[in-house]
């Protein structure tokens, strides 16, 4: 039998197909729905083995999430060795399941355990259960550790806005300071919606961060400095690069220390805090200083009347909120922050222009903006003090359509908004 000489075979499989040999036979059974019937697929069990957690050891990922990782006792399951099966996260190791359902009998896994492993296809191995009498006498539960492995950062839960449970996925605090998220953060922090810096995409990122010319966000605008004063070897010494193309880099990093206030707080890659986001706050608060004041305060006190002024703001929620307190109480990214805004000249909010036609009306977008991409439309909008929505409702004032505009342009009409082309836009906001 096949399954017999699976462990030995040059190959993996997970099965066998059975089909009917004769091409006549075939013809004759034909097809049913899409799998033909002179075919049938058998599935051999999963292979188990038997093997013992030598270590758990905690990897950081690039966002920031905490993995556990059982070492274990090398051992052959199903002709490939595995020496590692991940937990996935802390309840998985406590023997709780996703809904807070018992797992392996609700035993928890310790270092020292004898456990089963299994293969299942081709997938990583997963522990499916512990022989407690095999356990030690003198065995520890795992102790999930509160601070970052890495970077000694505070280790958070989210609470699931919606659920109110707590996620399963244990974080890292510390993403400006945490070197297994800062190549990430990096790269986030010169794209387009934040510093936009020219000339320094990813891969640039890539190699600088690869020959530690930039460890964490300021190192980037030090780098002319460092590049001057041969602290580093210079830039433009480097394959791929000239003296004029080392002067643009510093130029475009010289040109994106004046940023918006919006651009700036979207940079710093806070999580769920993304562009709109990033510009709320930015007209909430005005000013960098109010708006690092109050979410010092935030992360200080989360029952204090800052943190409800924050949740306050328009549709904003408690999942971004407690993101941003996480971030601030963490000292780690402060210092980034402070060392940052030290390079900066962090331009205050625009004002927003009441006088507008627009001003203070919910506006919906609908159909192929020719003038204008979706996400222009949205920031004019909102800069005119405009609220932009996705679908058009009784409080809709306004519906800006272009061709092709379809059921938000037909429910405009039979509830009486207001409808203008992308032409009457630009009118009606004076920019024809
Ligand atoms: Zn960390």
């Amino acid at each position: 039998m096949i399954e017999e000489q699976r462990a030995s075979l040059g190959y993996d499989i997970d099965g066998v197909v059975y089909k009917v040999n004769r091409l006549d036979y075939q013809e004759r059974l034909g097809f049913r729905s899409r799998a033909p019937r002179w075919a049938i697929a058998h599935k051999f069990p999963a292979e188990k083995a038997f093997t013992k957690i030598e270590a758990i050891d905690i990897q950081v990922g690039r966002t920031g999430a905490l993995t556990p990782v059982a070492r274990l006792t090398p051992v052959t399951v199903g002709g490939v060795v595995v020496s590692n099966a991940t937990l996935h996260n802390k309840d998985y190791i406590e023997g709780k399941g996703q809904n807070g359902e018992p797992l392996r009998g609700g035993h928890d896994l310790r270092v020292g355990d004898t456990v089963t492993i299994q293969r299942a296809g081709d997938v990583i191995p997963q522990i499916v259960d512990v022989d407690l009498s095999k356990r030690p006498a003198d065995s520890e539960p795992f102790k999930f550790p509160d601070r970052c492995p890495i970077c000694d950062s505070h280790v958070t839960r989210e609470i699931n806005e919606k659920t109110k449970k707590q996620d399963a996925v244990s974080r890292c605090s510390g993403g400006l300071a945490c070197s297994a998220q800062v190549l990430e953060r990096l790269k986030h922090f010169v794209s387009r919606g934040a510093f936009d810096i020219d000339g320094m995409g990813d891969k640039v990122i890539d190699e600088f961060y690869e020959a530690g010319l930039i460890k964490t966000l300021p190192d980037i605008f030090t780098l002319e400095q460092r590049d001057k004063d041969n602290a580093l070897s210079k830039i433009q010494n480097r394959e791929g690069w000239g003296k004029t193309s080392a002067q643009n880099l510093f130029d475009a990093i010289n040109a994106a220390r004046k940023v918006e206030l919006a651009r700036f707080i979207y940079g710093l890659g806070i999580r769920h805090v993304g562009e709109t986001t990033g510009r709320m706050l930015s007209r909430y608060y005005g000013s960098v200083e109010r708006f690092i004041t109050a979410m010092k305060a935030i992360a200080a006190n989360r029952e204090g009347p800052e943190y409800h002024a924050l949740i306050d703001i328009d549709g904003l929620g408690e999942a971004v909120a407690n993101s941003l307190a996480e971030f601030f109480a963490e000292e780690h990214n402060v210092s980034v922050v402070d060392l940052l805004l030290g390079e900066l000249d962090v331009q205050d909010a625009e004002a927003v222009e009441d006088t507008s036609a627009v001003s203070g009306k919910t506006v919906v977008f609908t159909g192929k903006l020719e003038k204008m991409s979706r996400s222009e439309a949205k920031a004019m909008a909102e800069r005119l003090g405009a609220k932009v929505s996705g679908s058009v409702s009784a409080k809709t004032d306004l519906l800006v359509a272009g061709p092709g505009a379809g059921s938000k342009l037909k429910k405009a009409e039979s509830l009486g908004v207001e409808v203008v082309s992308e032409d009457g836009w630009f009118e009606l906001i004076g920019q024809n």
